[in-house]
């Protein structure tokens, strides 16, 4: 893990020791209304657009193996979030393919949820898993990526080893850091209905806006 240096991430003008952006750049932040919106059939909820410093934020934490800025993605989920969104659940991040698992060394969803599950107390199932042939987002068609994401999601098939598959939690919160049509959350939520899941819900750091 990184230290967060004491530059701006937005801006890379001088930050405050421990601040991932400059003010200038804080206030830059869209903030989003309180109310989660419904994408692809799922209950989705993101505390800022994903424009001007937030993306910034989420290239950092992609491409940059800047784990720590997961903390502060999650101390602004936490802090928004109406408190009933989170209440009883269990978080569950969305998977990232085998492959690109092993070029990126970690999860950037999985950074969120685990940072999450810190400040909320809320426990963390990473039950996901992605399967079939990873197919970067960028150059796909639109319609194409409305249809689905690259690869199925299915529950991870090692959860419970002899035993066979455990079923998934009841109450379950989907994390993740960027949403824009929601396809991929959509199927993580089928993959965990068709195990039982009942009570589903999505949080995310940034949502795109326009669509
Ligand atoms: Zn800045």
């Amino acid at each position: 893990m990184l230290l967060a240096p004491p530059l701006c991430w937005g801006c890379e003008g001088p930050a405050r020791l421990g601040e991932l952006l400059c003010l200038r750049c804080r206030g830059r932040l869209h903030r989003l209304a309180p109310d989660p919106i419904w994408l692809c059939g799922v209950r989705v909820w993101a505390p800022v657009a994903y424009s001007g410093p937030a993306r910034a934020l989420v290239s950092a934490l992609k491409f940059r193996g800047a784990v720590g800025v997961a903390s502060a993605m999650a101390a602004q989920i936490a802090a928004n979030a109406p408190p009933w969104l989170l209440a009883g659940v269990t978080l569950v991040p969305v998977p990232l393919h085998p492959r690109r698992l092993r070029s990126r060394g970690y999860n950037q969803a999985a950074a969120i949820a685990a940072a999450l599950a810190d400040r909320t107390g809320r426990p963390v199932a990473d039950c996901l898993a992605r399967r079939g042939p990873p197919v970067t987002q960028v150059g796909r068609h639109r319609a194409e990526r409305r249809a689905g994401p690259a690869g199925s999601i299915e529950i991870r098939a090692d959860r419970s080893p002899g035993h066979g598959l455990a079923p998934p939690p009841a109450r379950v919160l989907l994390v993740d850091d960027v949403v824009t049509t929601g396809a991929t959350l959509a199927a993580c939520q089928n993959a965990l209905r068709e195990a039982g899941t009942s009570e589903f819900g999505a949080v995310v750091f940034a949502r795109t806006l326009g669509r």
